[in-house]
Protein backbone atom coordinates (compact mmCIF):
# COMPACT_ATOMS: atom_id res chain seq x y z
CA UNK A 1 0.00 0.00 0.00
CA UNK A 2 1.55 3.25 -0.79
CA UNK A 3 -0.18 4.84 1.82
CA UNK A 4 -0.84 9.18 1.92
CA UNK A 5 1.24 11.40 4.16
CA UNK A 6 -1.54 14.02 5.20
CA UNK A 7 0.00 16.77 6.39
CA UNK A 8 -2.40 19.12 8.13
CA UNK A 9 -1.96 22.48 8.61
CA UNK A 10 -3.46 25.59 10.97
CA UNK A 11 -3.22 29.10 12.71
CA UNK A 12 -3.86 28.87 16.23
CA UNK A 13 -5.04 30.93 19.18
CA UNK A 14 -1.40 32.63 20.39
CA UNK A 15 -1.67 36.58 20.73
CA UNK A 16 -0.94 38.70 19.49
CA UNK A 17 0.39 36.98 16.38
CA UNK A 18 -1.22 33.48 15.49
CA UNK A 19 1.44 30.92 14.62
CA UNK A 20 1.62 28.28 11.78
CA UNK A 21 0.83 24.20 13.74
CA UNK A 22 0.72 21.39 11.33
CA UNK A 23 0.72 17.15 12.13
CA UNK A 24 0.57 14.41 9.61
CA UNK A 25 -2.28 11.82 9.47
CA UNK A 26 -1.30 8.51 7.50
CA UNK A 27 -4.29 7.71 5.02
CA UNK A 28 -5.06 4.87 3.04
CA UNK A 29 -3.77 5.70 -0.91
CA UNK A 30 -7.05 7.07 -2.88
CA UNK A 31 -8.97 8.62 0.39
CA UNK A 32 -10.27 12.34 0.70
CA UNK A 33 -8.64 14.37 3.91
CA UNK A 34 -11.55 13.68 6.36
CA UNK A 35 -12.21 15.73 9.37
CA UNK A 36 -9.47 15.43 12.03
CA UNK A 37 -8.90 16.65 15.71
CA UNK A 38 -6.57 18.64 17.87
CA UNK A 39 -5.17 19.25 21.29
CA UNK A 40 -6.53 22.88 21.62
CA UNK A 41 -5.31 23.50 25.26
CA UNK A 42 -1.35 23.13 23.92
CA UNK A 43 -2.43 25.89 21.21
CA UNK A 44 -4.11 28.59 23.30
CA UNK A 45 -7.22 27.52 21.51
CA UNK A 46 -9.05 25.69 24.22
CA UNK A 47 -9.10 24.96 28.33
CA UNK A 48 -7.59 21.61 29.16
CA UNK A 49 -10.98 20.75 30.61
CA UNK A 50 -12.46 20.66 27.25
CA UNK A 51 -9.58 20.97 24.67
CA UNK A 52 -10.47 19.41 21.40
CA UNK A 53 -10.96 21.27 18.51
CA UNK A 54 -11.33 20.07 15.54
CA UNK A 55 -9.76 20.47 11.94
CA UNK A 56 -11.72 21.20 8.35
CA UNK A 57 -10.08 20.66 5.30
CA UNK A 58 -10.33 23.44 3.24
CA UNK A 59 -7.26 23.26 0.45
CA UNK A 60 -5.16 20.61 -0.28
CA UNK A 61 -2.02 20.26 -2.47
CA UNK A 62 0.59 18.23 -3.67
CA UNK A 63 3.34 18.08 -0.94
CA UNK A 64 6.58 18.97 -2.65
CA UNK A 65 8.66 18.08 0.46
CA UNK A 66 7.45 14.19 0.69
CA UNK A 67 6.50 14.52 -3.17
CA UNK A 68 3.47 12.09 -4.48
CA UNK A 69 1.21 11.16 -3.55
CA UNK A 70 1.13 13.17 -0.08
CA UNK A 71 -0.75 16.12 0.58
CA UNK A 72 -0.12 19.34 2.38
CA UNK A 73 -4.22 20.34 3.91
CA UNK A 74 -4.99 23.49 4.71
CA UNK A 75 -7.37 23.46 7.34
CA UNK A 76 -10.38 25.79 9.19
CA UNK A 77 -10.59 25.23 13.02
CA UNK A 78 -14.12 24.45 14.41
CA UNK A 79 -15.36 23.97 17.64
CA UNK A 80 -16.89 20.62 18.65
CA UNK A 81 -20.74 21.81 17.63
CA UNK A 82 -18.73 22.06 14.16
CA UNK A 83 -18.57 26.08 14.05
CA UNK A 84 -16.04 28.27 13.22
CA UNK A 85 -13.70 28.49 16.40
CA UNK A 86 -13.39 32.07 18.00
CA UNK A 87 -9.81 32.02 16.21
CA UNK A 88 -10.53 31.21 12.43
CA UNK A 89 -10.40 34.31 10.84
CA UNK A 90 -10.82 32.18 7.51
CA UNK A 91 -14.85 31.82 8.22
CA UNK A 92 -15.81 35.84 8.27
CA UNK A 93 -13.13 35.86 5.14
CA UNK A 94 -15.50 33.68 3.56
CA UNK A 95 -18.91 35.00 4.46
CA UNK A 96 -17.76 38.29 2.86
CA UNK A 97 -15.62 37.01 0.02
CA UNK A 98 -19.07 35.36 -1.00
CA UNK A 99 -20.92 38.62 0.02
CA UNK A 100 -19.19 40.32 -2.64
CA UNK A 101 -18.43 38.20 -5.40
CA UNK A 102 -20.00 40.08 -8.21
CA UNK A 103 -17.11 42.71 -7.59
CA UNK A 104 -14.76 40.21 -8.64
CA UNK A 105 -12.45 41.09 -5.90
CA UNK A 106 -8.74 40.08 -6.94
CA UNK A 107 -5.67 40.52 -4.35
CA UNK A 108 -1.55 40.05 -4.86
CA UNK A 109 0.09 40.15 -1.65
CA UNK A 110 3.70 40.77 -1.54
CA UNK A 111 5.27 39.03 1.39
CA UNK A 112 8.20 40.42 3.04
CA UNK A 113 10.16 38.17 5.41
CA UNK A 114 14.15 38.17 7.29
CA UNK A 115 15.61 35.02 7.72
CA UNK A 116 17.36 34.66 11.23
CA UNK A 117 20.35 32.74 11.93
CA UNK A 118 19.02 30.42 15.70
CA UNK A 119 21.16 33.01 17.67
CA UNK A 120 19.17 35.14 16.58
CA UNK A 121 20.82 37.74 14.16
CA UNK A 122 19.28 38.15 10.70
CA UNK A 123 21.60 36.19 8.27
CA UNK A 124 23.82 38.64 6.05
CA UNK A 125 24.25 40.97 9.66
CA UNK A 126 28.22 40.14 11.78
CA UNK A 127 27.49 38.27 14.47
CA UNK A 128 28.02 41.48 16.44
CA UNK A 129 27.89 44.65 15.38
CA UNK A 130 26.10 45.53 11.48
CA UNK A 131 26.79 45.17 7.98
CA UNK A 132 27.37 48.38 5.28
CA UNK A 133 24.07 50.37 5.24
CA UNK A 134 21.40 49.69 2.93
CA UNK A 135 21.44 50.33 -0.57
CA UNK A 136 22.84 47.31 -2.77
CA UNK A 137 20.75 44.50 -0.97
CA UNK A 138 17.91 45.46 -2.66
CA UNK A 139 17.22 43.24 -5.70
CA UNK A 140 21.21 42.50 -5.36
CA UNK A 141 23.70 39.75 -6.50
CA UNK A 142 26.61 39.05 -5.31
CA UNK A 143 27.96 37.12 -2.01
CA UNK A 144 28.28 40.23 -0.13
CA UNK A 145 24.97 41.43 -0.91
CA UNK A 146 22.77 38.77 -0.89
CA UNK A 147 22.37 36.06 1.70
CA UNK A 148 20.08 32.65 1.67
CA UNK A 149 19.35 32.80 -1.96
CA UNK A 150 19.80 28.73 -1.78
CA UNK A 151 16.71 28.56 0.36
CA UNK A 152 14.67 30.80 -1.44
CA UNK A 153 15.16 29.05 -4.77
CA UNK A 154 14.22 25.93 -2.80
CA UNK A 155 11.04 27.56 -1.47
CA UNK A 156 10.36 29.10 -5.46
CA UNK A 157 11.02 25.40 -6.69
CA UNK A 158 8.36 24.17 -4.26
CA UNK A 159 5.55 26.14 -3.77
CA UNK A 160 5.41 26.06 -7.95
CA UNK A 161 5.59 22.30 -7.52
CA UNK A 162 2.37 22.40 -4.78
CA UNK A 163 0.76 24.81 -7.29
CA UNK A 164 0.99 27.75 -5.63
CA UNK A 165 0.31 30.95 -7.57
CA UNK A 166 3.97 32.53 -7.23
CA UNK A 167 3.85 35.71 -9.54
CA UNK A 168 7.42 36.66 -8.37
CA UNK A 169 10.42 36.70 -5.61
CA UNK A 170 12.72 39.57 -5.01
CA UNK A 171 16.10 40.06 -2.44
CA UNK A 172 14.84 42.99 -0.13
CA UNK A 173 16.05 46.30 1.18
CA UNK A 174 17.59 44.70 4.46
CA UNK A 175 20.29 42.06 4.25
CA UNK A 176 18.67 38.67 4.85
CA UNK A 177 15.04 39.85 4.09
CA UNK A 178 13.04 39.03 1.09
CA UNK A 179 10.40 38.65 -0.89
CA UNK A 180 7.59 36.76 -2.71
CA UNK A 181 4.42 37.55 -4.59
CA UNK A 182 0.80 35.41 -4.63
CA UNK A 183 -1.70 36.38 -6.96
CA UNK A 184 -3.82 37.86 -8.43
CA UNK A 185 -6.66 35.84 -6.80
CA UNK A 186 -9.86 36.24 -4.62
CA UNK A 187 -9.64 37.00 -0.74
CA UNK A 188 -10.11 33.32 0.54
CA UNK A 189 -7.60 31.70 -2.00
CA UNK A 190 -4.88 34.37 -1.71
CA UNK A 191 -4.93 34.22 1.64
CA UNK A 192 -5.03 30.24 1.37
CA UNK A 193 -1.84 30.41 -0.89
CA UNK A 194 -0.09 32.63 1.39
CA UNK A 195 -0.87 30.60 4.29
CA UNK A 196 0.88 27.54 2.54
CA UNK A 197 3.55 29.59 1.34
CA UNK A 198 4.39 30.87 4.45
CA UNK A 199 4.77 26.91 6.18
CA UNK A 200 6.84 25.61 3.09
CA UNK A 201 9.08 28.81 3.89
CA UNK A 202 9.52 28.44 7.38
CA UNK A 203 9.87 24.17 6.90
CA UNK A 204 12.48 24.82 4.29
CA UNK A 205 14.22 27.18 6.28
CA UNK A 206 14.43 24.56 8.88
CA UNK A 207 16.69 22.42 6.67
CA UNK A 208 19.05 25.61 6.86
CA UNK A 209 19.02 25.53 10.88
CA UNK A 210 17.55 29.53 10.70
CA UNK A 211 14.26 30.96 10.73
CA UNK A 212 12.04 32.91 8.12
CA UNK A 213 10.70 35.63 10.68
CA UNK A 214 7.63 37.62 9.73
CA UNK A 215 8.31 40.38 12.23
CA UNK A 216 7.43 43.62 11.08
CA UNK A 217 10.60 45.19 12.73
CA UNK A 218 13.41 42.58 12.89
CA UNK A 219 16.17 44.72 13.01
CA UNK A 220 16.27 48.22 15.24
CA UNK A 221 17.40 51.64 13.59
CA UNK A 222 17.97 52.36 10.36
CA UNK A 223 16.56 49.12 8.81
CA UNK A 224 13.72 48.47 6.05
CA UNK A 225 10.48 47.00 8.18
CA UNK A 226 8.69 44.25 6.61
CA UNK A 227 5.02 44.21 5.48
CA UNK A 228 2.58 42.11 3.02
CA UNK A 229 1.95 45.15 0.83
CA UNK A 230 -1.81 44.34 -0.81
CA UNK A 231 -2.23 44.87 -4.21
CA UNK A 232 -5.84 44.89 -4.69
CA UNK A 233 -8.74 45.57 -7.75
CA UNK A 234 -12.40 44.62 -8.45
CA UNK A 235 -13.64 44.48 -12.21
CA UNK A 236 -14.17 48.12 -11.90
CA UNK A 237 -11.25 49.15 -11.36
CA UNK A 238 -9.96 46.93 -13.97
CA UNK A 239 -11.62 49.67 -16.01
CA UNK A 240 -11.80 52.51 -14.60
CA UNK A 241 -9.15 55.10 -12.80
CA UNK A 242 -11.86 56.62 -11.22
CA UNK A 243 -13.09 53.24 -9.36
CA UNK A 244 -9.26 53.46 -8.24
CA UNK A 245 -9.54 56.55 -6.45
CA UNK A 246 -12.48 56.25 -5.29
CA UNK A 247 -11.43 52.86 -3.68
CA UNK A 248 -8.75 54.87 -2.32
CA UNK A 249 -11.19 57.50 -0.85
CA UNK A 250 -12.89 55.01 0.70
CA UNK A 251 -9.95 53.08 2.52
CA UNK A 252 -9.29 56.69 3.72
CA UNK A 253 -13.10 57.19 5.74
CA UNK A 254 -11.73 53.36 7.16
CA UNK A 255 -8.10 54.36 7.97
CA UNK A 256 -7.79 53.53 11.34
CA UNK A 257 -9.70 50.19 11.91
CA UNK A 258 -7.34 48.47 8.83
CA UNK A 259 -4.12 50.14 10.34
CA UNK A 260 -5.23 47.99 14.05
CA UNK A 261 -5.99 44.84 12.49
CA UNK A 262 -3.16 44.85 9.79
CA UNK A 263 -0.61 42.93 12.27
CA UNK A 264 0.94 43.31 15.61
CA UNK A 265 4.05 45.92 16.24
CA UNK A 266 2.39 48.23 13.09
CA UNK A 267 3.49 51.58 14.78
CA UNK A 268 6.96 50.40 14.75
CA UNK A 269 6.95 49.93 11.40
CA UNK A 270 5.11 52.84 9.84
CA UNK A 271 7.27 55.61 10.93
CA UNK A 272 6.71 57.33 7.50
CA UNK A 273 11.01 56.46 7.35
CA UNK A 274 12.12 53.59 5.30
CA UNK A 275 9.34 53.87 2.45
CA UNK A 276 6.15 53.88 4.90
CA UNK A 277 3.61 56.76 5.67
CA UNK A 278 3.02 57.22 9.24
CA UNK A 279 0.40 54.65 10.93
CA UNK A 280 -1.36 57.78 12.12
CA UNK A 281 -1.54 59.29 8.74
CA UNK A 282 -3.61 58.42 5.82
CA UNK A 283 -2.46 59.05 1.79
CA UNK A 284 -2.29 58.15 -1.28
CA UNK A 285 -0.62 58.86 -4.63
CA UNK A 286 0.80 57.58 -8.13
CA UNK A 287 4.07 55.94 -7.43
CA UNK A 288 4.49 57.23 -3.96
CA UNK A 289 5.74 54.70 -1.80
CA UNK A 290 5.49 56.93 1.18
CA UNK A 291 2.24 56.86 0.83
CA UNK A 292 -0.08 54.25 2.58
CA UNK A 293 -1.42 53.43 -0.73
CA UNK A 294 0.63 53.82 -4.04
CA UNK A 295 -1.08 53.55 -7.26
CA UNK A 296 1.19 52.32 -9.84
CA UNK A 297 2.35 54.38 -12.84
CA UNK A 298 0.92 52.18 -15.12
CA UNK A 299 -2.59 52.43 -13.40
CA UNK A 300 -2.34 56.42 -14.08
CA UNK A 301 -1.16 55.66 -17.63
CA UNK A 302 -3.55 53.01 -18.80
CA UNK A 303 -6.63 54.87 -16.75
CA UNK A 304 -7.40 51.51 -15.42
CA UNK A 305 -6.21 48.67 -12.95
CA UNK A 306 -5.41 48.18 -9.38
CA UNK A 307 -4.15 50.03 -5.89
CA UNK A 308 -1.23 49.21 -3.27
CA UNK A 309 -2.11 48.89 0.08
CA UNK A 310 1.32 49.48 1.46
CA UNK A 311 0.33 49.30 5.31
CA UNK A 312 -0.56 45.18 5.73
CA UNK A 313 2.76 44.08 8.16
CA UNK A 314 4.77 40.98 7.07
CA UNK A 315 3.14 39.22 10.48
CA UNK A 316 -0.60 40.14 9.15
CA UNK A 317 -3.41 37.78 9.18
CA UNK A 318 -4.27 37.87 5.38
CA UNK A 319 -7.79 36.28 5.96
CA UNK A 320 -8.24 39.67 7.96
CA UNK A 321 -6.42 42.25 5.07
CA UNK A 322 -8.27 40.95 2.04
CA UNK A 323 -11.71 40.50 4.28
CA UNK A 324 -10.93 44.34 5.72
CA UNK A 325 -9.77 45.44 2.13
CA UNK A 326 -13.15 43.72 0.11
CA UNK A 327 -15.73 44.83 2.38
CA UNK A 328 -14.48 48.54 2.69
CA UNK A 329 -13.78 49.21 -0.50
CA UNK A 330 -16.96 47.19 -2.39
CA UNK A 331 -19.19 48.47 0.06
CA UNK A 332 -18.43 51.87 -1.20
CA UNK A 333 -18.25 51.81 -4.96
P1 LIG B 1 6.01 46.24 -6.17
O1 LIG B 1 6.35 47.07 -7.36
O2 LIG B 1 5.18 46.97 -5.18
O3 LIG B 1 7.20 45.58 -5.56
P2 LIG B 1 5.24 43.50 -6.96
O4 LIG B 1 5.60 43.24 -8.38
O5 LIG B 1 6.12 42.92 -5.92
O6 LIG B 1 5.03 45.09 -6.76
O7 LIG B 1 3.78 42.92 -6.64
C1 LIG B 1 2.65 43.31 -7.35
C2 LIG B 1 1.55 42.28 -7.15
O8 LIG B 1 0.34 42.81 -7.65
C3 LIG B 1 1.80 40.97 -7.87
O9 LIG B 1 1.51 39.89 -6.98
C4 LIG B 1 0.77 41.01 -8.98
O10 LIG B 1 0.32 39.72 -9.34
C5 LIG B 1 -0.36 41.80 -8.33
N1 LIG B 1 -1.31 42.38 -9.28
C6 LIG B 1 -1.13 42.71 -10.58
N2 LIG B 1 -2.26 43.16 -11.14
C7 LIG B 1 -3.22 43.12 -10.16
C8 LIG B 1 -4.61 43.44 -10.12
N3 LIG B 1 -5.26 43.95 -11.19
N4 LIG B 1 -5.26 43.26 -8.95
C9 LIG B 1 -4.62 42.79 -7.87
N5 LIG B 1 -3.32 42.46 -7.86
C10 LIG B 1 -2.61 42.63 -8.97
MN1 LIG C 1 7.24 43.88 -4.36
MN1 LIG D 1 8.96 44.68 -1.06
MN1 LIG E 1 5.05 46.76 -3.06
Amino acid sequence: MNAIKAEYIWLDGTEPSPLMRSKTKILPEGTEPPVWGFDGSSTNQAPGGASDCVLQPVFSVPDPLRGEPHLLVLCEVLTTEMDPHPSNTRALCREVAEKFASHDPLFGLEQEYTFMRQDGTPLGFPTSGYPAPQGPYYCGVGGSQVFGREIVETHLDMCLEAGLSLSGINAEVMPGQWEFQVGPLGPVEVADQLMLARWLLCRIAEEYKCDATFEPKPAKGDWNGAGCHSNFSTGQMRESYDACIAACEALGKNAMEHVKNYGHGIEDRLTGAHETQRWDTFSYGVSDRGASIRIPWQVKRDGKGYIEDRRPNANCDPYVVTRLITNTVCSAI
